[in-house]
């Protein structure tokens, strides 16, 4: 049983008011030729940023950014962020590269309200990976509170999300955006409006057993595309032709298949599909009639009554968590199906909760992302926190004595 946000501090029960403030933000926005290609990270930190620059708090933002191999690796600067921060927040976001140097020491000292302090991305230096605590340190020479605010990090034991709390438990919480994606995903985990379907996609069966296999207790029914449908179709005996298969997930998905049933759920696999016999051949490709496909070709797209079929489903539905495309949408070609679900998940009144990653993209470029209650912004830690896993970020927060007395 997920314990929420059972006894862990927010920003709002601390008095930060002149009071440096460490911001762990998760700001690993894509990029594109040098240029940010989806914001959806800096805008969900706003909120948290903005708060304390409205309550007076000097600032230090932290993020890692990609998978730098040394701190020589310019590419994965958080320069092009800071810049962007500072047009978004109009204020000046100074770059620093040390966190306990003298020169940060005394750049906090004269800090103005309009400037704020971004340390370059922590990935620079071995101890973040690491959960060094000699790293943790560093980081919390100059620093009187520590606020997690990035959710799509926490699923990670490094020492900015997991060593540093730990130095100085009384004086860390967490950020508006963590709240939200907590309270979110408990929403679903708790009393979900009914009935409940959870729409899963994407290349492989295997990411998702976990939490396949956890969905299964609450959801009502599965909604199931890309290429997992595969793996699925194959265990009910269908020709699924050369369409990406994890042969030793058949027997899995079998089971699965009779443990729906066998407890009434509903399981709604593709009927139709967009074949091609390459990938990469968009003019070639045709609807199959039916659920067989032929050998030779590949399933890259969920067909148009299978859509016809899932929009019905979820305009019936309460609550809908959406995981996966349900093709490869990345071609414009094969992207009617995920589109097309993302559109009903968006007509439909229910409660919609997007898990991060792919999903998260997909409902981007569907158009349909505003209308979405909720899209995560971690696609590794969303996943993770539905499957019942502790996220070492939350839980390092979480106060043991306060939590024994509230039991
Ligand atoms: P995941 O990270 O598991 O959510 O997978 C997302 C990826 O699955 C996307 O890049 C899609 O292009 C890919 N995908 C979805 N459907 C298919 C399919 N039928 N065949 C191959 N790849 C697919």
């Amino acid at each position: 049983m997920s314990l929420g946000l059972k006894a862990i501090q927010t920003i709002r029960d601390f008095d930060i008011a002149g009071k440096t403030v460490f911001l762990r933000l998760d700001l690993n926005v894509p990029m594109e030729n040098g240029k940010i290609s989806d914001e959806t990270r800096i805008t969900a930190s706003l909120p948290t940023i903005q708060y304390c620059i409205e309550k007076g708090a000097k600032i230090i933002i932290a993020s890692h950014f990609g998978r730098p191999k040394s701190a020589d690796d310019k590419e994965y600067s958080l320069e092009p962020v800071g810049h962007r921060l500072s047009e978004i927040l109009n204020a000046e976001v100074i770059l620093i590269d040390e966190p306990d140097s003298d020169a940060t020491k005394a750049l906090l000292h004269t800090l103005r309200k309009n400037q704020i302090l971004l340390l370059e991305n922590l990935r620079f230096h071995p101890g973040e990976t690491k959960n060094s605590p000699e790293f943790a340190n560093a980081l919390a020479t100059n620093i009187d509170f520590y606020i997690n605010d990035a959710f799509g990090a926490s699923h990670r034991a490094h020492a900015s999300i997991h060593a540093l709390p730990e130095i100085m438990p009384k004086n860390s919480g967490i950020g508006f955006l963590i709240e939200k994606e907590v309270q979110m995903l408990d929403s679903l985990m708790h009393n979900p409006k009914r009935p409940y379907l959870a729409v899963m996609g994407g290349a492989k069966v295997s990411d998702k057993i976990d939490v396949i296999e956890k969905l299964l207790d609450v959801v009502d029914g599965f909604v199931i595309g890309g290429a997992m449908a595969y793996t699925f179709l194959k265990a009910k005996g269908h020709d699924v032709g050369k369409s990406l298969v994890e042969t030793d997930k058949v027997r899995y998905a079998k089971e699965m298949i009779e443990r729906i049933e066998v407890r009434g759920k509903t399981l709604l696999l593709p009927v139709d599909h967009v074949v091609t016999q390459n990938i990469a051949d968009t003019a070639g490709a045709k609807t199959t009639a039916g659920v067989s496909i032929e050998d030779g070709w590949m399933g890259v797209d969920i067909g148009p009554t299978t859509i016809r079929h899932y929009a019905a489903a979820l305009k019936e539905a309460g609550t809908i968590f959406w995981n996966g495309p349900m093709g490869v949408f990345e071609t414009p070609a094969f992207a009617k199906g995920t589109f097309g679900v993302a559109q009903a998940i968006a007509e439909s009144q229910a409660i919609k909760i997007v898990g991060g990653g792919d999903s998260a993209s997909a409902a981007q470029a569907s158009g349909f992302a505003d209308k979405m209650t909720h899209i995560s912004t971690g696609g590794g830690a969303s996943l993770e926190y539905l499957q019942g896993d502790r996220l070492p970020g939350l839980e390092i927060l979480r106060d043991k004595r306060r939590l024994n007395n509230q039991a």
